[in-house]
């Protein structure tokens, strides 16, 4: 798939500092020792609605990841997947009654256009599920041959399993007990019930062909793939094991990652498939738990349409540190406005305090498992400076505006 448009990221002057990152496997922050090219897979999308905050959230936090890389010279080899086929986009589609390849379309693209403007650098690599089909399947062939994977015992439905405990290493990423694991498979996405398994635990590989749903021929009969395998196989492809930072929203550290980690280490034989499973928290709305049953998602491009600026959404949600669970709230967003208001005053004037050392403690808070909270705390300060005491040097307004762009991609 094509990405969306890429994102200019100017040069800061200045020594860059070394990126820290709460890993979950470890429980702990710690250095994130990327090599020449930085590499880092983020779960994408099931584009079956619009990209709402929580959505906008994790993408932003992982898009300050690459930036920091950037500022420290790396190159980096971005890959994010769409789950361009998956039971809910189908589900969805039935309810609406539209074609679940029209709808799957149509949300990537307003997706597209909602990491375009809250100024996220865009992946290498976008790959949708459907296009990976025939690597997918390949994968899911290997496992059956190696014993990683079975067929249910089902005469009808014969879907093709993953034994959880082929690697001998189940748990290490979200470091879960088992009974909290089964919970949680039962309520995002897994089938403990589903009768003929060997074991509740263990994720769906490849599904048969059902009436009325779509699927692809191949030689493991026709079928449609899991969800777990397409990011194992869609990473491992082109990041290799053993890459720098797996990403997602906290509610993918189990089952999805676990699974993702699982299948890829079975099929490459290797350990581990990533060095860092990094995961933001969940936004909110007023408090309450921003979700689909209770209807009360804001949607990035609903505020667009209502002419808020996308920077002043990508302020609100970097008010707040990425691990936690917060809440959006009509005074996050007013706040929002109102500090870009001032630091864009700030940056138009003539003359202000220096800025290195501002760029020093932006680098700091950013690098420090990115405190956002912090390092906007950090600007405001010299904004504040700015806007009162008046004067100071020429070049600074200018090196603050490249340095909000280049590492909180802010552009002002
Ligand atoms: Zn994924």
């Amino acid at each position: 798939m094509q990405p969306w448009s890429s994102v200019p990221v100017p040069k800061v002057p200045g020594t860059a500092r070394p990126l820290r990152l709460f890993d979950t496997a470890a429980g702990e922050v710690r250095p994130v020792t990327a090599g020449r090219t930085a590499r880092m897979y983020v779960c994408g999308i099931t584009p079956y609605d619009a990209t709402h905050l929580g959505h906008a959230a994790t993408y932003l936090a992982f898009d300050l990841v690459h930036r920091i890389w950037l500022d420290n010279g790396h190159d980096v080899h971005y890959v994010q997947n769409v789950t361009d086929i998956d039971d809910p986009l189908l589900e969805r589609a039935n309810r609406d009654n539209e074609d679940w390849v029209v709808l799957a379309m149509r949300e990537t693209a307003l997706f597209r256009e909602d990491m375009e403007a809250l100024r996220v650098v865009p992946p290498t690599d976008y790959i949708g599920a459907v296009e990976s089909i025939p690597e997918i399947e390949e994968s899911v062939g290997k496992l059956l041959a190696s014993g990683a994977a079975y067929r249910v015992d089902d005469d009808e439905y014969p879907d093709v399993y993953f034994r959880h405990s082929a690697t001998g290493r189940f748990g290490y990423e979200s470091n879960y007990d088992e009974a909290t694991m089964l919970e949680l498979s039962a309520e995002r996405g897994g089938d403990p019930d589903r009768k003929g398994k060997e074991h509740p635990l263990d994720a769906l590989l490849w599904r048969m062909a059902r009436d009325g749903e779509p699927s692809w021929e191949s030689e493991l009969g026709p079928g449609r793939p899991g969800w777990h395998l397409e990011c194992s196989v869609i990473a491992l492809n082109r990041l290799g094991m053993g890459f720098d930072v797996q990403g997602g929203g906290s509610d993918l550290a189990f089952p999805h990652h676990e699974f993702s980690a699982a299948h890829a280490e079975a099929l490459a034989g290797d350990h581990p498939f990533a060095r860092h499973y990094c995961h933001a928290g969940m936004i909110g709305l007023d408090g309450e738990k921003m979700s689909k049953s209770k209807g009360n998602l804001v949607f990035v491009s609903r505020l667009r349409g209502d002419r808020v600026d996308p920077m002043a959404i990508r302020l609100a949600l970097l008010d707040g540190h990425y691990r936690s669970d917060r809440s959006w709230t009509a005074d996050a967003l007013t706040k929002g406005t109102a500090r870009l208001a001032r630091w864009r005053e700030a940056v138009a004037l003539e003359a202000a305090p220096s800025a290195e050392p501002v760029v020093e403690r932006l680098r700091d808070r950013l690098s420090d498992d990115l405190d956002t909270e912090r390092a906007l705390l950090a600007v405001d300060a010299w904004v504040d400076e700015a806007l009162c005491r008046r004067g100071g040097e020429a070049g600074a307004p200018a090196a603050i505006r490249d340095a909000v762009d280049a590492l909180l991609g802010v552009q002002l």
